[in-house]
């Protein structure tokens, strides 16, 4: 087997669709390199080697040692340099590269193959004695971290010290001399620390190295990485080994980070950081103060350090032409990483760019308008899930703000929440429910399953490309860096900023936007959704072909939904319009009574309600199909327990106390979510049927009679089991029909109907469906039922079931394809053989869920019912799905 690939100097042995074995950088380095860009020469071990190294007990096969002999002899002609020479020594970087992207998680090493001979031959060579043991010192620093896993506290400090004892405030006013001394004491400390000499053999460094890039895949926090992610463990990440370029070799050279589009709005400007007499690291630190790019974006900015397109006007029209053409070659926006040696610009890494929703959305159209992509490649472009980010509220513009500090708006949406200074207090407060604003001096990859479990990120240090910003982009926190008029105190929990103290639990604001930082919370606005989003929804629109409605049983979420886009409503739950303040006491009237008689007599207070609701409902969504489902009512959910409540009852319905505290004792079950709820209750008391039917064909009646466009409503029977149950139920739906369309004269059109959330349901769905004239699956009820796992209990232990394998991810989340989604295509199936123009849908929470939705399109479901808000997600994931 193969495990080296080598690139660079006019060999590629790879290229951008090996991306599973190679990695994302070393695939992507491969690529560039065959494209004619400047790429300083290496080789790429694949991703099957770091499986092969953790299966055989973390070591590596000889026959590994013999390519990486021959990776390096192409690193050495291409160069003219050889590895450990100490007249002429090549160094290396060591870096990570899994299939995606994990920023920050994965180890890298720089300026490897130094030594106490080979620093002198670099001083030589570069003409530069402060240079070469600069690199040395940073060098040693790297490797005592990241291999030798030292305490990186001790070197810093000892950097420190080394500038105080000289008054410097900058490491670049460190002479070599300075440097060669730091080196000495470094050395000591590795020797004391990890009691050995720091290694001198360079090929042991390398191996190190490789070693570590390997261990770092089974770190803690790319761990959390992978879980928070999808990722699965077995795919390994890649080692790239390069020949290093520097970008610290004076006022002619840099490095820097860039996007060739804005990932932040997605506006189409080159976008990115760079500084001059630097190593990649400094930038992506947030030591030092990235310059701009570009002159524009210094300008608006009103910064003053010159922009790399002032500074170095030849080496920027270089980059902007590579920038050019790798989005030609990709077809995407791309996030570079560049080093200018000497004036020479090298290219060290491109990808395909995180960005927020938003940006995703105005690049994948602007793409599309500019002939790069074609509309269904737009389609794919945009994780449905993301749109959320961009359908929720912004920041009022018009609402008063308290504006305490003001930093880069590093990642959209605005967020409010208690302000919190470490990761463990925001994971903790925010399991209790709270909203928190996380706020550090800046983030580190440890900060993640804090920052996962905030509302927002607000950082005093850091650039746009800092990690903060990164992680929060790719999470879709809203998140502001480099607050610089902040400052942070971790240890008091204080943040302190012109005089004013926000202390631990303080509510904030910020804007993402804006990088606007507000004391309090500020009102906010619905969200934007004609321009970009309109247009890929209409997009969307005319690839899907499963029709999306929405769960809604409010005029106003009615509305909501429509806006949004959704073709009827495909769940009305009428029990929640029963919760109502002002009609509980009849509720609690008919569920308590003894008899029909009395049931019947708060029926009759309740018909008139029923009727209103239905009719504001079937008025906002007139023309459209309207799936009122009858009660299917968690009995104990209504029962009153005060003693103020029962005695409202009493008097409402003309009977004593202590009946109706006798009642509601028998009423008592000990499995409410098995018991005498949906249809079971329209069997004992069909009288609760009639009456909503009726309200529903008289609300449908005035209607049409209203507005000339009569709904479409379609009753739906919850929780049947058996035909029986649904022949039994339809009759009283289709009597009640009857007597109305009688009364009026007038008639409309109508579906009976039932949800499948049985497994029994599933199972006789051929002969329920001779009955049935549409079926919807209730996968909320039907997952419970089929795993016997209970809908509200299931959070105590699922999610060890979720880190434990046992199912990939929550089943009430997204369809638990193999073993539910098996009772739903068995449904389907025998539910067409019966009646083949049955109407299918879908309206557990799984109807909103992007995962599920690509099974309904496969099973042939005619729509997805989904929450107001999801409707869009839905719309895009259906499009997605039929693509
Ligand atoms: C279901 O069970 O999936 C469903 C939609 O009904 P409910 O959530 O109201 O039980
Ligand atoms: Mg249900």
């Amino acid at each position: 087997d193969r495990y080296v690939y080598r690139f660079g100097g006019g060999v590629s042995d790879g290229g951008k669709g090996d991306r599973n074995l190679l990695g994302g950088k070393g695939a992507n380095l491969a690529e560039m390199a065959s494209i004619g860009l400047p790429v300083p020469p290496g080789f790429t071990i694949s991703t099957a080697m770091c499986t092969r190294y953790y299966e055989e007990g973390e070591v590596f096969p000889q026959s590994l040692r013999d390519e990486v002999a021959q990776g390096l002899a192409h690193i050495e002609q291409v160069t003219g340099k050889a590895f450990g020479d100490p007249a002429n020594p090549l160094l290396v970087s060591v870096r990570s590269g899994a299939r995606v992207s994990m920023p920050g998680m994965m180890d890298t090493v720089l300026n490897l193959g130094l030594n106490d001979e080979t620093v002198e031959g670099l001083a030589r060579g570069s003409g530069d004695e402060r240079f070469a043991w600069d690199s040395y010192r940073r060098f040693i620093q790297m490797y005592a971290d990241v291999v030798l896993e030292l305490d990186h506290g001790a070197f810093e400090e000892a950097l420190e010290i080394a500038k105080e004892d000289n008054g410097f405030t900058l490491d670049t006013e460190l002479s070599a001399a300075d440097l060669k001394a730091l080196v000495a004491e470094y050395k000591a400390l590795v020797e004391a620390e990890w009691g050995k000499p720091f290694p001198q053999d360079v090929h042991d460094q390398l191996w190190g190295a490789v070693g570590a890039v390997f261990g770092s895949w089974q770190s803690e926090r790319a761990k959390v990485y992978r879980r928070l992610n999808d990722i699965p463990a077995g795919w390994g990440t890649a080692v790239n080994i390069q020949a290093m370029v520097f970008g610290n070799m004076g006022e002619t050279s840099a490095t820097g980070v860039a996007f060739t589009r804005d990932p932040s709005k997605g506006d189409r400007a080159y976008y990115g950081e760079f500084l001059i007499n630097a190593q990649g690291e400094d930038v992506v630190a947030g030591i030092r103060t990235p310059q701009y790019l570009t002159k524009t974006a210094r300008e608006d900015a009103g910064a003053k350090a010159a922009s790399m397109e002032e500074a170095m006007p030849e080496v920027y029209g270089e980059l902007a032409a590579v920038f050019d053409r790798l989005e030609n070659h990709y077809r995407d926006m791309q996030d570079i990483e560049f080093t200018v040696e000497k004036a020479k610009l090298w290219m060290l890494q491109t990808r395909s760019g995180k960005r927020t929703a938003k940006a995703a959305l105005k690049i994948a159209v602007d793409m599309a308008n500019e002939g790069l992509i074609t509309h269904r490649q737009a389609i794919a472009r945009v994780d449905p899930a993301a749109l959320d980010q961009l359908l929720h509220p912004t920041l009022d513009p018009s609402a008063p703000r308290d504006v305490i500090a003001k930093g880069l708006p590093a990642s959209p949406g605005a967020a409010s929440g208690a302000t919190v200074f470490d990761a463990d207090t925001a994971e903790r407060w925010a399991a209790d429910g709270k909203a928190v604003i996380l706020v550090r001096t800046e983030t580190s990859p440890e900060d993640i399953h804090g920052m996962h479990a905030a509302r927002g990120i607000l950082t005093a240090r850091g650039g746009m490309t800092s990690h903060a910003a990164v992680v929060a982009r790719g999470m879709g926190r809203p998140c502001v860096s480099g607050a610089g008029s902040i400052s942070i105190s971790a240890k008091d929990k204080i943040l302190r900023v012109g005089g004013r103290e926000v202390r631990e639990g303080d509510i904030v604001t910020i804007d993402g936007a804006t990088g606007e930082v507000m004391a309090g919370a500020v009102a906010t606005v619905q969200p934007e959704l004609a321009g970009d989003f309109g247009t890929l929804m209409v997009w969307a629109d005319e690839v899907r072909r499963l029709k999306v409605r929405a769960n809604a049983e409010t005029p106003a979420d009615c509305r909501t939904a429509r806006e949004f886009g959704a073709e009827g409503v495909g769940l009305c739950r009428t029990e929640h319009m029963f919760f109502d303040a002002a009609r509980i006491t009849a509720v609690r009237q008919m569920i308590l009574a003894s008899d029909e008689k009395g049931r019947r007599a708060a029926l009759d207070k309740l018909l008139p309600e029923q009727r209103s609701d239905f009719a504001e409902i079937f008025e906002v969504m007139a023309g459209l199909p309207v799936t009122v489902r009858l009660l299917d009512p968690p009995l104990h959910e209504f029962l009153p327990h005060e003693e103020a409540e029962f005695a409202e009852v009493a008097t409402a319905a003309g009977v004593d106390i202590d009946t109706l505290k006798r009642r509601a004792a028998e009423l008592h079950e000990f499995n409410p979510m098995l018991g005498h709820r949906g249809c079971r209750l329209g069997v004992t008391y069909p009288e609760i049927y009639e009456m909503q039917a009726r309200a529903i064909f008289e609300a449908a009646l005035d209607v049409a009679e209203k507005s000339g466009e009569p709904p479409i409503p379609e009753v739906m029977i919850p929780l049947v089991g058996t035909k029986r149950e649904l022949d039994l139920m339809k009759a009283v739906v289709d009597k009640a029909a009857e007597a109305v369309f009688t009364e009026r004269g007038k008639r409309v059109e109508y579906l009976v109907g039932t949800m499948i959330e049985l497994p029994r349901a599933a199972l006789k769905a051929g002969e329920i469906a001779e009955t049935g004239e549409f079926f919807s699956f209730g996968t909320n009820d039907l997952t419970q039922t089929t795993l016997g796992v209970s809908r509200d209990d299931a959070s105590r232990f699922l999610g060890a079931y979720v880190e434990q394998g046992i199912y990939a991810k929550d089943p009430f989340v997204s369809l638990d394809v193999e073993g539910v989604g098996e009772l739903v295509e068995m449904a389907v199936e025998r539910g067409r053989a019966t009646r083949p123009d049955i109407k299918l849908g879908i309206c557990g929470e799984h109807g909103g869920d992007p995962a599920s939705i690509a099974f309904c399109e496969k099973v042939g479901l005619d729509y997805v019912s989904a929450s107001p808000y999801r409707v869009p997600i839905a719309r895009l994931a259906a499009a997605q799905a039929a693509l």
